[in-house]
């Protein structure tokens, strides 16, 4: 398994407009090994932000490990950073320049403090909007369906041991898909691993 971090040199590969509010130089590209929906290792790139590089590389590191299935990860520029491209491609991915989806804020995923898994089958449902549309089958989360993101799910668990929060637990405008790290802080608890 490979899990590597480098640095960005090519500002092109952030795709960043002219005034953000983040440089190349405070993200990382991360090389990480998944288990693909076919059972077998891949290779896939992310970019974060630089603090949180090291423990997104060890989250991924466990669930390789445990053979955690996802189907894609790739970078959002592969994808011209179009969200629904992303998400109804079931494409997991960290950082992408955008707002939020129909509003002027901001998103975390703009500072690669955001990862979203397996989005197809874990929507972002915003004022009873399905994202992405074929994701609708997976919206009704009392139903038993593979690829599900729950309090009993590896990734829920493995982000959350590492202080992540999740989309999943917000009250509306839920996101099963997202995870995130809003505070610019260290969780010493990698260090144990
Ligand atoms: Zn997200």
């Amino acid at each position: 398994m490979a899990f590597e971090i480098e640095r960005i040199e090519d500002e092109a590969l952030a795709a960043l407009p002219r005034g953000a509010k983040v440089s190349p130089a405070g993200l990382r590209l991360i090389n990480v090994t998944y288990v693909g929906f076919d059972g077998a290792a891949h290779e896939g790139r992310m970019i974060c932000a630089k603090s949180l590089a090291a423990e997104l590389t060890l989250i991924f590191r466990e669930l390789a490990q445990a053979a955690y299935p996802i189907e894609r990860i790739a970078l959002s520029s592969e994808f011209d950073g179009d969200d629904d491209r992303l998400m109804a491609g079931n494409i997991s991915s960290c950082f992408n320049y955008r707002t939020v989806a129909n509003t002027d804020t901001l998103s975390l995923h703009a500072l690669g403090r955001a990862v979203d898994i397996n989005p197809l089958y874990n929507p972002y449902i915003q004022k009873g909007v399905i994202m992405p549309p074929n994701g609708e089958p997976y919206a009704d989360r009392t139903k038993p369906f593979p690829f599900k993101i729950d309090h009993d799910d590896l990734a829920f668990k493995t982000f959350a041991k590492y202080g992540w929060k999740w989309g999943g637990d917000w009250t509306d405008d839920v996101d099963y898909q997202h995870f995130y790290k809003p505070e610019a802080r260290i969780v010493r608890a990698v260090r144990r691993i």
